[in-house]
């Protein structure tokens, strides 16, 4: 009797080492407006949260956890993230405080096992009382446009980051990485281009949720959005890249989402408030906006698509459609490209080397310059530029064009570097501006 007793007790004991859930790792990730943390634990874990001030700290207590000190001691601070401690508490209960650099509101949920990772405990932290940091940085232009002209704003957005790897090669080639690497290049780009600015939607390896990824282009009052990803098949034969961008079906579902939200569709609509609308006339109005800017997507998607054949070969021989959470401002155009399949050794090889990622990012930058050389918004230096053109007609004469744009001849001689004064029919000459 007395050994079953005993039996029945180491039983016990074993059940609850068992049942108790294991702390695997902890991994933190910096974005500019926020930290997030990640647990990886040995199954589904129930948590509570709270913060203490003085200094600032996280609580975070699991039921029936536990910790090993090695995984503890691997944990390096980062973003606002100083340290982390933990230490058990009553009945098995593990508590663990993340020491912080200022105070900060705290979001968290659980993930279930994925491919990569299995179950999740999240928590993020984001500035608490900060002022919003987002607003959009003006430009830094050295070249002092007027006042009244602004640069074309275009976000690029790195696909993935942080705890979401994305699609992954078979040498270990991870898409969050290759696509930032390309989505910088073509920055730098677009940041030299005289008239047109980059906003970076992620900077570093971070996660940024797809609305926010949203949210951000719309801050900078981006005129286009492009999204940088690739690919993955199971064949790994499968090759080329693909540009998509949002479908009617997409379109229309996401309509009610922002309908929902009328009060801060305002601006939406080209200022026109839809707070005074009815239902359906908003949805009309709404609608008429969306149309638009997936007219605009689908143009600027197809020449994106053209300089990207002459890179590399394509999945698809025309641009596709399809409801991408990203692609769905109703005011901003917006693209999606899959550069390549890096579940397909060649090209992962592609993906990885700095040359051709420059290829890339160049192919997307004439696409996207193509674009706006013919549809500018007004308002833009490229807008002014461009309209500043003149198509010579018959009996045009230099000092009559130059009269007419209130320029001297020698500018006008200057800028189209003209040898003579004879004009050619139906030539294109750059009317300068005053001065420049
Ligand atoms: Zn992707």
């Amino acid at each position: 009797m007395k050994r079953l007793g005993w039996l029945l007790l180491l039983l016990v004991t074993a059940v609850a080492q068992a049942g108790k859930l294991e702390i695997q790792g902890v991994r933190l990730w910096a974005a500019p407006d926020n930290t997030r943390v990640v647990f990886d634990v040995s199954g589904p874990v129930v948590h509570r949260l709270f913060t203490l001030k003085g200094p600032d700290r996280l609580v975070i207590d699991l039921d029936n956890a536990h910790m090993d000190d090695e995984v503890r001691k691997a944990v390096a601070g980062a973003g606002m993230v100083t340290g982390l401690r933990s230490g058990p508490r009553k009945q098995g209960d593990l508590r663990v405080v993340l020491d912080l650099s200022r105070p900060v509101k705290p979001k968290s949920f659980v993930l279930r096992p994925n491919d990569q990772y299995g179950h999740r405990l999240v928590v993020d932290l984001f500035d608490s009382g900060a002022a919003d940091k987002s607003v959009p940085r003006r430009t830094q232009s050295t070249s002092a446009p007027s006042p009244k002209q602004r640069d074309i704003v275009v976000a690029v957005d790195a696909g993935h980051g942080g705890e979401d790897p994305g699609a992954r090669g078979k040498r270990g080639t991870r898409e969050k990485d290759v696509v930032l690497a390309i989505a910088r290049k073509l920055a730098a780009l677009i940041n030299k281009e005289p008239g047109m600015k980059a906003v970076l939607v992620r900077s570093g390896d971070y996660y940024v949720g797809l609305r926010k990824r949203m949210e951000i282009a719309r801050k900078h009052r981006a005129d286009l959005f492009i999204s940088i990803h690739a690919d993955a098949f199971r064949d790994r034969r499968v090759n080329g890249s693909s540009v998509f961008v949002l479908s009617r079906r997409g379109a229309s579902s996401e309509m009610a989402r922002w309908l929902a939200a009328r009060e801060n569709a305002a601006d939406l609509v080209g200022g026109v408030s839809l707070d005074d609308k009815d239902d359906l006339l908003a949805e009309v109005l709404l609608d008429l906006a969306q149309a638009a800017t997936l007219e605009a997507s689908t143009e600027v998607a197809d020449k994106v698509f053209y300089q990207m054949k002459q890179v590399g070969s394509v999945h698809k021989k025309t641009v596709q459609h399809a409801g991408f959470m990203v692609l769905k401002s109703p005011d901003i155009p917006s693209l999606l490209v899959e550069t390549a399949f890096i579940s397909n050794p060649s090209e992962e090889n592609r993906l990885k080397s700095s040359r051709h990622q420059q290829k890339m990012a160049e192919a997307l930058f004439k696409g996207i310059t193509g674009y706006f050389s013919d549809h500018a918004p007004p308002g833009t230096r490229i807008a002014t530029s461009r309209s500043r053109r003149h198509v010579i007609r018959s009996g045009d004469t230099l000092s009559q064009l130059a009269r007419r744009y209130g320029i001297s001849t020698g500018e006008l001689r200057t800028a189209n570097s003209l040898r003579s004064d004879r004009l050619m029919v139906g030539k294109v000459l750059k009317i300068p501006h005053r001065g420049s």
